[in-house]
């Protein structure tokens, strides 16, 4: 894959990357999963889905831009939240014209999102080359912030990204793909292989397009879930000891005393999220 970065001379995307790095004097941190994206349609691509009808974009993890740019594109103007303090100067130095750009130095679990929000303005898209390390936390934070967002791109390591599609009674199925598809409809929208990033990684990545669904927010459904998932083995009934009018909700959806969490949809289990709130005040 070639880009032309500079009139009359083709640099290979990693070729960019590595320069970038060395004009800032940066080495890319394993522990902070840098792995630079090096595929300039890959990004573009990803970076029209998100934004799609002009959305302004948060992205995280924005390390030396390689999204950022396409982004800027197509989004009236794009917050972007780095951990790593020598990226975020990096960037700002690279981006240093671009008033549409704010680029916030923190770690995106501890960001205040109705800055984020007060900064975009509602609705907003999400988009993230997301750190292996913390795939999980992000995108549940994502999916329970209960904030607008109509559409999230987000590429993840290929095992992480099939949870959102994950269907129950599988391994895969959880916390997240009940989110994921109770509040979005998630689609496959590419896939990229350790040659499309610098460094490269040991395995495959793709990008999970999530398109929001018409469904209500449910308050404290995330927790909810955590503790009906809490130990797969045991039963619905015994993970939600404790939570008041667990055994009546339960009837009251018609689901067996002896059902397991993994084995009911996004849509039951929203029911009895629901009807737990009902039982429980
Ligand atoms: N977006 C860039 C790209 O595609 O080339 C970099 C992607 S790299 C896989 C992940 C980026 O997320 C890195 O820049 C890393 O420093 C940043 N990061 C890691 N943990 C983060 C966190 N908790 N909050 C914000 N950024 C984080």
């Amino acid at each position: 894959q070639v880009q032309r970065d500079r009139v009359g001379e083709k640099v290979s995307g990693a070729d960019r990357i590595k320069e970038q790095l060395q004009t800032f004097s940066l080495r890319p941190n394993k522990a902070l999963g840098q792995n630079f994206l090096a595929n300039a349609e890959k990004a573009e691509a990803i970076a029209a889905a998100a934004c799609q009808g002009g959305l302004p974009a948060l992205e995280i993890g924005p390390g030396l831009g390689a999204l950022t740019g396409p982004l800027l594109r197509h989004a009236p103007k794009v917050c972007a939240v780095e951990i790593d303090a020598a990226m975020a100067a990096a960037l700002s130095s690279l981006f240093a014209d671009e008033p549409k750009l704010r680029i916030l130095h923190e770690d995106f679990l501890q960001t205040d999102l109705a800055l984020v929000q007060a900064e975009l303005g509602v609705p907003f898209a999400v988009a993230a080359n997301l750190p292996y390390y913390a795939t999980t936390p992000i995108c549940l934070r994502l999916l329970s912030c209960g904030l607008p967002i109509p559409r999230m791109a987000l590429m993840a390591q290929k095992e992480a990204a099939e949870r959102f599609f994950a269907q129950p009674s599988t391994r895969q199925y959880g916390l997240l793909a009940v989110l994921a598809q109770y509040y979005y409809q998630p689609t496959r929208l590419m896939e990229l292989s350790p040659a499309d990033y610098y460094p490269q990684p040991d395995v495959s990545s793709s990008v999970a397009l999530l398109i929001r669904r018409n469904t209500a927010l449910i308050p404290g459904f995330a927790d909810f879930l955590q503790r009906a998932f809490s130990q797969r083995r045991k039963t619905l009934l015994n993970n939600l000891k404790g939570l008041p009018g667990a055994a009546e909700a339960l009837a009251c959806c018609g689901i067996p005393p002896a059902a397991r969490a993994e084995s009911l949809g996004p849509e039951a289990l929203a029911r009895l999220a629901m009807s737990s709130g009902k039982w429980q005040y």
